[in-house]
């Protein structure tokens, strides 16, 4: 008897086994898919990962229909890091498997496909199986995989459909909802009738008399020449000093022909050392101690200040382990910010540079997945957000893990709930990689593991070219009220510093933690406040809508005229958002051209780039954003930036309040004077003597580490502790109490260890939801292995106990 060993791309803990024939047996290898009956009817994509003789005890073992890879598509790097991803992070191998591999390599019978609309197909290029899926599509928009297994009157239908997605004929109905558009560059090239001799003659004569877009077309020649890649007409504007408008013209006139490229997908001819910089002794210096500490360790934590030109060393690191022919992975906290980086690396490394996100098309993602999987040089390196983690890498040499201390790191939902720097150690280790953890601001634990001596350590502390730091003073909020010193939201001394920069024709940020106009309606009279119906939140304040809208869920209402309660006209705001300062921006500045960045205004991948780009090409005066502006943009010509109330992070209920407000105010100041003038930050606050914003106010990171330290010491937290956190949900508010107590009492009877709750949290119901929470704090001494097993044991007879069924839990392992 001849089995298999399966993952399905289920949330189920469990793997299955499934019967093959002798020549399958012989056949199949570990990391090949095939497709598997499950359940009554449906049909799965499952991964292969044993092959064995062992049937199975409790049930029969169903016969897979048919093998889809010729050779492995997951390499055994994979499976074993999925197994630990599983285990420690306490979530099913499916969840793992389906959340690691591109879904259109995870075809099930409920997959809905669909035509690419407006697409000329040469039919005769289509088989017959082919065809007639084709033609199916031409009657009827989306079909089920299930239906197409009806049409072609076979179980084997997954390859046909693979093909048609590969001809880019078809595509998964998912994908279709995706907003995402990536952003494309304009281009030009010489119409190629003037390509010859007598065409440039031609050209000439035809300019004679047009002498500025005679100038524009000199320029495109001379660039050609020198720079032998493609032109944009950024670029040929710029060096030509002319207009995008006479290059309209060139173009109106068939002289140009204007062509459009993916920025992050551009094909680079020649070596592209184009962006070869010399380093800087500090990063010299910085760069040999890096590979010092690798002798040794693993790991190393590079904690070099805002500006102090990290990426410059890490590209000089990458250098190094290409020539040894070593794959690179180079993980940012958000996908927002590739574009910058991306070229900068094409510069240096040319065509070397995948990019990889979930933003990205099926099919991108898997062209990128069999480059990787195949070591091919294309995708030598690739630069992702965390789940570019989960690529078939099969010799991987180093990872560079940018901007560690950031929380979008750590997935939250669905499962699995990992954390990408974590989860990027492991994996390296595996492959005996060194991993380069990067920050100005570094998190409690890497900075720990780092002073502690399990990572290498090492600090730049001087910005690059020696530019000082920004200078920060603080803005007491209490008292310029009290003297009447603010215009609305703004002080005195943060409106004067706007108005120099502004005559200086320096840019500006404004930083505010918060989205939409002001976060409340409140009602004068009875003081009411609206809240969302789902959830127990208040609703938000959205001036350009004129509506009010829940945050967790979508919710909106248009903006009341009178309370819902007493009916009073007396209605007031209250708080603060980015909404808010924009509109008071516009009346103290009225000339200033001023931009908001904020999930408002940035949805899609386009919105954000659109903001940055503006910004970065001087189109704005004032950026006023949330904490989007804290993430390693490099502006150069904001020498001010302003925090307009610093007070909101700091009392968050959260251990890690402190340290989060020190991380985005440092970084948020880091983006104030990156070039050659001393920058400063005005930080408005109630609390100027509260330890964090004195500890900002220095730069005092050491300071700030060693008192949260104490803290997480004293409150038993990490890295003193590792932090479960367990959210039960259910819609029937009296169960739910009952069952979450059930669930902590018999946690804390069976853990020789701090469990607190069930705790009611902040935000107690979401989409009519309510929640109640559990905490289990394990000490670094205490086993994690067996801690989480009887945690296990718990959580299963829990779900055995009929009446809390319907309690959903989920599980959270070093909950961030
Ligand atoms: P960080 O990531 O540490 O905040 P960056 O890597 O963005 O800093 O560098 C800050 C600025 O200094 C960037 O504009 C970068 O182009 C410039 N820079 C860094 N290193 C060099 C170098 N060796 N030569 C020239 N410019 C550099
Ligand atoms: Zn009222
Ligand atoms: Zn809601």
């Amino acid at each position: 008897m001849y089995f298999v060993e399966v993952i399905l791309p289920l949330s189920l803990a469990k793997t299955f086994t499934y019967r093959v024939s002798e020549a399958e047996f012989l056949f199949i290898k570990k990391g090949m898919r095939v497709t598997v009956p499950f359940g009554k009817s449906k049909i799965y994509t499952a991964l292969v990962i044993e092959i064995h003789n062992n049937k199975p005890t409790l049930y029969e073992a169903k016969e897979i229909h048919q093998i889809l890879d010729n050779t492995p598509i997951v390499t055994e790097f994979q499976i074993n890091h999925w197994i630990w991803i599983a285990d420690y992070y306490m979530c099913a191998l499916g969840d793992v498997y389906r959340g690691a591999v591109p879904s259109a390599l995870l075809l099930e019978s409920e997959t809905v496909i669909t035509k690419k609309n407006d697409l000329f197909v040469d039919e005769s290029l289509l088989s017959d199986d082919e065809y007639l899926v084709y033609e199916a599509l031409q009657k009827q928009s989306s079909l089920k995989v299930q239906d197409i297994i009806s049409i072609l009157n076979r179980k084997s239908i997954f390859p046909v459909i693979q093909k048609l997605i590969d001809k880019n004929i078809l595509v998964l109905q998912e994908e279709i909802q995706e907003s995402y558009k990536p952003k494309l560059v304009r281009y030009v090239r010489l119409h190629p009738k003037y390509n010859t001799n007598d065409g440039l003659k031609e050209l000439l004569e035809i300019l004679k008399s047009a002498n500025k877009q005679k100038e524009v077309v000199l320029n495109y020649f001379q660039l050609s020449a020198t720079e032998k890649k493609p032109i944009t007409v950024k670029k040929l504007v710029e060096t030509a000093q002319s207009s995008p408008a006479i290059v309209k013209a060139l173009v109106e006139k068939e002289i140009f022909e204007e062509y459009f490229l993916q920025e992050d997908r551009i094909n680079f001819s020649g070596n592209g050392r184009d962006g070869e910089l010399e380093l800087s002794a500090n990063q010299q210096f910085a760069f040999e101690s890096i590979k010092e500490n690798f002798k040794e360790k693993a790991v190393c934590l590079l904690h070099g200040i805002t500006s102090s030109g990290k990426t410059e060393i890490y590209i000089k690191l990458i250098e190094e382990y290409l020539a040894i022919g070593k794959q690179v992975l180079y993980l940012l906290p958000e996908i927002a910010l590739t574009a910058q980086l991306v070229s900068r690396l094409r510069a240096h490394f040319g065509n070397k540079v995948a990019v990889f996100h979930s933003k990205y098309s099926n099919n991108e993602r898997v062209e990128v997945w069999n480059q990787v999987l195949l070591n091919a040089e294309k995708a030598q390196i690739v630069i992702g957000a965390r789940s570019a983690l989960f690529l078939p890498f099969n010799d991987l040499g180093f990872v560079v893990i940018d901007e560690e201390h950031e929380q979008t790191f750590k997935q939250s939902d669905p499962a699995p709930r990992y954390h990408a720097r974590d989860a990027a150690i492991v994996l390296a280790n595996a492959h005996q990689a060194k991993v380069l953890l990067g920050s100005a601001t570094p998190s409690i634990e890497t900075y720990y593991n780092a002073i502690s001596g399990k990572f290498g350590f090492v600090e730049i502390l001087k910005r690059f070219g020696n530019v000082s730091l920004p200078e920060i003073e603080l803005v007491d909020l209490k008292d310029k009220y009290f003297r009447k010193k603010m215009n609305g939201h703004f002080s005195d001394v943060l409106i004067d510093e706007i108005t120099t920069a502004l005559s200086l024709e320096e840019q500006v940020i404004l930083f505010q933690n918060r989205r939409g106009y002001s976060p409340i309606i409140e009602c004068i009279t009875c003081g009411h406040v609206p809240h969302c119906q789902s959830c127990d939140v208040s609703l938000t304040y959205h001036k350009h809508k004129n509506q009010l809208r829940c945050h967790y869920c979508g919710y909106s209402i248009a903006n009341p005229t009178h309370c819902h309660a007493c009916h009073s006209v007396d209605l007031t705001t209250k708080g603060l958002g980015t909404e808010q300062i924009e509109q008071e921006l516009l009346s103290i500045f009225p000339s200033a051209k001023i931009g908001r960045m904020d999930q408002d205004t940035t949805r899609g991948k386009f919105g954000f780039e659109r903001i940055i780009d503006s910004f970065k090409n001087r189109e704005l005066d004032i950026l006023v954003g949330t904490q989007m502006l804290a993430k390693g943009l490099d502006f150069d010509n904001v020498n001010l930036v302003g925090i307009m109330n610093a007070d909101t992070m700091l009392y968050h209920p959260d251990f890690r309040a402190f340290e989060r407000s020190f991380q985005m105010m440092t970084q948020v100041a880091g983006r104030s004077g990156r070039s050659e003038k001393k920058g400063k930050v005005i930080i408005q606050t109630y609390n100027p003597n509260h330890n964090t914003i004195q500890q900002v106010t220095n730069n005092d990171y050491i300071g700030m580490y060693k008192e949260q330290l104490y803290d997480r010491q004293i409150y038993k937290y990490p890295p003193y502790f590792r932090i479960v956190k367990l959210t039960l949900k259910q819609r029937d508010f009296d169960k739910l109490k009952e069952g979450a107590m059930w669930l902590y009492q018999v946690l804390s009877q069976n853990l020789v260890m701090p469990v607190l709750g069930p705790e009611e949290p902040a935000i107690s119901r979401i989409r009519n939801e309510y929640i109640r929470t559990i905490i289990i704090k394990i000490p670094q001494n205490t086993s994690i292995v067996s801690t989480k097993k009887t945690i296990q044991k718990i959580l299963n007879s829990f779900e055995a106990v009929s009446k809390y069924r319907a309690i959903k839990v989920t599980v959270n392992v070093d909950f961030y």
